[in-house]
């Protein structure tokens, strides 16, 4: 009973696009049941979310590979051309199709809807972003905290079920606000955690928790940044989420925070 009752917690968590649901949610001991989300909440910032898409979509996406940038450039010709404007579906390219080979710029692994991920690109959670996010565990439990990470490493099979579930229920378009499609999810890079304090997560207001506040304020100094920012929408193509957080390693992470940017500003890509 108490399970089920999590992961209905967890579903809600989940609506938000980048963060579709997983069987593996743990919360920190026994008897945390997390607040109550419903699912109206949950819906109400899909809502919003659906209604910042943003309106710049790239018309050649058949094999994104590895995009090249020059040093200090915001964005190469090749991939501000790439990104010219073409009609778009949900906050996706029209007629996306998934590539054969992941995308990575300057080594970092990207996962966006522009970006997205093959089908059998299959890595399970990164071990290394695990042991970053024991660290900052640590460290946060000696400023008297305890951090949850409640989802990490989502499989492309695992999305297909789950959006091809969402979509039965409720149609292509509602289930696109809430739910990555297949192959779009950063979680299935296995390098972003979704993270609580104990007890689950209201998502409407962790960022202002304790817990939020200090993740906001300290997770780059263990190499993870604020995946969606707040303001930044437009540029992530995702709303605010201030659980969601992604390993990008402790050499970028301290400047992407310091300068306030998206990973896509850091590497010059849209
Ligand atoms: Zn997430």
């Amino acid at each position: 009973m108490k399970k089920r009752k999590l992961s209905v917690v967890a579903l809600a968590a989940c609506l938000l696009v980048a963060c579709n649901d997983s069987d593996d949610v743990e919360w920190g001991k026994e008897g945390d049941v997390p607040t109550e989300q419903t699912f109206e909440d949950a819906q109400s910032l899909s809502d919003e979310r659906a209604s910042i898409e943003d309106e710049t979509v790239e018309e050649d996406r058949d094999n994104p590979k590895e995009v090249e940038r020059t040093d200090d450039a915001p964005l190469s010709d090749d991939v501000s051309k790439s990104h010219a404007g073409e009609a778009d579906d949900n906050g996706y390219v029209a007629g996306i199709e998934l590539p054969t080979d992941p995308t990575y710029v300057d080594g970092v692994l990207l996962a966006s809807k522009r970006y997205p991920l093959p089908a059998d690109f299959n890595p399970g959670e990164d071990p290394e972003a695990r042991a970053a996010f024991e660290e900052m565990a640590r460290a946060a439990t000696a400023d008297g905290l305890e951090l949850v990470a409640f989802s990490t490493f989502r499989s492309y099979d695992y999305q297909v079920q789950l959006y091809n579930d969402y979509v039965a229920r409720d149609g292509k378009d509602a289930a696109d606000r809430y739910s990555a499609r297949p192959g779009f999810s950063e979680h299935q890079t296995g390098l972003a955690f979704d993270i609580s304090g104990p007890g689950g997560i209201d998502f409407g207001t962790f960022g202002e928790t304790k817990e939020g506040k200090w993740l906001r304020d300290n997770a780059h100094r263990f190499g993870f940044i604020l995946r969606y920012p707040e303001g930044k929408e437009h540029i992530t193509g995702y709303m605010y989420e201030s659980w969601h957080f992604r390993y990008v390693g402790k050499e970028i992470a301290p400047t992407i925070y310091e300068k306030q940017l998206t990973l896509e500003e850091y590497l010059g890509v849209e």
